[in-house]
């Protein structure tokens, strides 16, 4: 059960800074229902812009290759549709909202995905009732709740919180980009934990569909905590090789140096 198809992907950057350059040049990748696949690489490969093109962001042009989610194409569709769709990216850098909470936050994102699949609204108790057991999973603290969108969050919690708005939505593929960057060792085996939690529930839940996760990473370390079912290493715009998660082992003994 294919989730997503990525053939043969080029895109270019369309910032002016970015002058057109192409940063992807030729992805192909194939995700399933249930998996878990890692991709690493290098700084400046291109992992954040394959996100960033999946989701829809306006600096990116896609100049030819083709994208389906679902076994629908992707491409066409407005970054909020796509999140609509059930594609869901976090953010490498998680935004502060001050005066809002979490919870008041995380209602808001959940009602506007139900009212986009034309859904009845939870009310403030329903919605409470709905995420108690989730905050349970993710083994966070009910105190997340009441403390507003990210202000003063370390940066373990910000990670964490993305986690919970993951587990919120429930995506059919949710795509964590560096959410083990910045993290001490506690706060990654934290990050960790959450993520785990979150697919064991997930995997569980017959009221949704089993998801797939997507975690692209610099770093070896978060495999050390997540098992992935398939490693991927990707270099200057490609993906240039994909295999178990001794692909990691590898990674480690001979660096990125094995691959080029
Ligand atoms: P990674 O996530 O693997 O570190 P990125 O996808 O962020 O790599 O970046 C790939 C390349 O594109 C890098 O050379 C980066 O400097 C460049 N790049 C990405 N986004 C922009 C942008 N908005 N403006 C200019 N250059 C960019
Ligand atoms: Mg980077
Ligand atoms: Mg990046």
């Amino acid at each position: 059960d294919v989730i997503l198809e990525v053939s043969d992907l080029h895109a270019r950057l369309v910032t002016e800074q970015g002058n057109g350059r192409e940063i992807l040049k030729g992805v192909n990748l194939t995700v399933k229902r249930g998996e878990v696949h890692a991709i690493m690489g290098k700084n400046g490969c291109g992992k954040s812009t394959l996100s960033k093109v999946l989701v829809g962001h306006p600096d990116y042009e896609v100049t030819s290759g083709s994208v389906t989610f679902k076994g629908e194409p992707l491409l066409d569709l407005e970054p909020e549709e796509r999140s609509h769709a059930g594609l869901f990216l976090s953010f490498q850098s998680p935004v502060e909202v001050p005066g809002v909470s979490n919870t008041d936050f995380l209602r808001m994102a959940y009602n506007a995905k139900l009212q986009a699949s034309g859904g009845e609204e939870l009310d403030p108790l329903e919605f409470y009732g709905f995420l108690m057991p989730k905050l349970e999973q993710l083994k966070m603290d009910p105190s997340f709740l009441q403390r507003n969108v990210n202000e003063g969050f370390s940066g373990g919690e910000k990670k964490r919180n993305e986690i919970l708005q993951l587990a919120v939505l429930s995506p059919d593929l949710g795509i964590l980009d560096e959410i083990d960057s910045g993290l001490d060792v506690d706060a990654l085996r934290d990050v960790a934990a959450a993520i785990n939690g979150y697919i064991a529930a997930a995997e569980k839940d017959e009221s949704t569909n089993t998801p797939a996760m997507l975690m692209i990473t610099h770093y070896r370390r978060l495999l050390e905590y997540i098992q992935p079912s398939v490693v991927h290493i990707m270099l200057d715009g490609k993906i240039v090789d994909s295999g178990s998660s001794d692909m990691a082992q590898i990674l480690e003994e001979k660096g990125y140096d094995n691959w080029m």
